[in-house]
């Protein structure tokens, strides 16, 4: 079996979104703008509360879904139809936005520090103006898989037989894998899928010929055949992989409407302007 290769890294980049919340946006920046069906991810990793504060008041989405991970403090979220809730350290929240949703979403720290993610998935004009649904799933019910010298937290997707609680619209893997020093994880994806690895802490050391060795802070895109095998470093490594399906349709963005043309964008604009988004 052959292994996936580094094609590139890509380093994040502090940018400040919401009401002034500065973070480093590692999906969704001119060097890796859409990594199909990835539309956007978000690390907010910070002890100083100024840059969260402010959080994200009311705002809408419409066209994708949104995956909040809280590794370290709080998320709480509130929407225009009386849904609410707080997501605590570790937590998962699946939301397809769908045809339309208008919430908020504010950080809160846990012993002063805040330290999260949030993926933006793209859908495929079929489910674009799907209902819209929330999956919560508070940390004792993330499924974890512990086996020697790796401990891989399955969000969504399956990892060696194990299935996340959420489900996904569209074929999705979205893992947070420990490895310790020197271990070799490997995990079978479908050819032509896209595989990220997003490193957090440590760094992954060389493998299958590439000159590319990820550190903290970077992201690595692999190429679409094979499995995926990562080599931790001798000081291990923490890295999020994601992987899915392309979607390979047109893209209109404009702010937190993602569709397939012009038109509908401008029709997200105009039911949000009337008040018929959600
Ligand atoms: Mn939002």
């Amino acid at each position: 079996m052959t292994s996936r290769t580094i094609e590139r890294l890509v380093e994040g980049q502090f940018v400040s979104d919401g009401a002034g919340v500065r973070m480093r946006r590692i999906i969704g920046t001119p060097q890796a703008d859409y990594l199909d069906p990835f539309l956007i991810l978000d690390e907010f990793r910070t002890e100083e509360a100024d840059d969260y504060v402010a959080g994200f008041p009311s705002h809408p989405h419409r066209g994708f879904e949104t995956v909040t991970y809280m590794i370290h403090g709080r998320m709480r979220h509130q929407d225009s139809v009386g849904n609410s809730g707080v997501l605590s350290d570790g937590a998962v929240q699946w939301m397809t936005a769908g045809r339309g949703i208008i919430h908020s979403e504010m950080p809160e720290q846990t012993n002063g520090l805040l330290w999260g993610y949030q993926l933006w998935v793209n859908l495929p004009s079929a489910l674009k103006m799907s209902p819209p649904q929330y999956q919560d799933i508070p940390t004792r019910d993330v499924v974890e898989v512990m086996s020697n010298r790796e401990t891989v937290r399955v969000l969504a997707g399956n990892y060696d037989g194990h299935s996340a609680k959420a489900d996904t619209l569209t074929p999705i893997g979205y893992f947070d894998v420990k490895l310790e020093a020197d271990h070799t994880f490997t995990h079978p994806v479908p050819d032509g899928h896209t595989a990220l690895l997003y490193v957090y802490e440590g760094a992954v050391e060389p493998s299958n010929g590439s000159e590319f060795a990820p550190t903290t802070g970077t992201l690595a895109v692999l190429s679409r055949t094979g499995d995926v095998e990562v080599l931790a470093s001798s000081q291990g490594v923490k890295f999020l992989l994601l992987t899915g399906e392309p979607i390979n349709e047109p893209v209109a963005r404009m702010g937190p409407f993602v569709m397939n043309t012009e038109e509908e964008i401008h029709q997200a604009v105009r039911d949000y302007q009337s008040g018929t988004l959600a």
